[in-house]
């Protein structure tokens, strides 16, 4: 398993991790198979969608603040309930298509770090397992 750290700078924030996640791959010599990746938090997650326009990302945050108010009466003390209640939403891995020795994406599709109770230091775990039948 390979740990990545990413620094987040804002309490939230979806941060690209396209290009990290994708050197890692290349550095592996990893040719055919999958690229399973995975945060260890529970107020943090992961999402593939556009990374052309970063309209996309704040759209995304802006859906999640409306569908997830941070002033509901929650009971867990911490005080970070929506935060936690996102990273459930968006969800805590993905699983990644590697052909040809490089991460397989859409056009426009990047992998977001998804922060929701930053700033703070996150990690991410790679975890690739070689093969494919096609
Ligand atoms: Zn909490």
């Amino acid at each position: 398993m390979l740990k990545m750290e990413i620094q987040s700078a804002r309490k939230e924030e979806l941060i690209d991790i396209t290009d990290r996640v994708a050197q890692v791959i290349r550095d592996s010599n990893l040719k055919k198979g999958i690229a399973l990746i995975y945060v260890p938090h529970t107020t943090c997650g992961l999402t593939i969608n556009e990374n052309a326009d970063p309209d996309v990302a704040a759209d995304i945050l802006l859906v999640l603040r409306k569908a997830v108010p941070d002033n509901l009466p929650y009971a867990h003390l911490e005080g970070n309930s929506a935060a936690h209640v996102k990273a459930s939403i968006v969800g805590s891995s993905l699983q990644l298509v590697v052909e040809d020795g490089e991460l397989q994406l859409g056009r426009w599709q990047g992998i977001f770090l998804c922060e929701f109770d930053g700033p703070r230091t996150r990690q991410v775990w790679l975890q690739l397992a070689q093969g494919g039948q096609f």
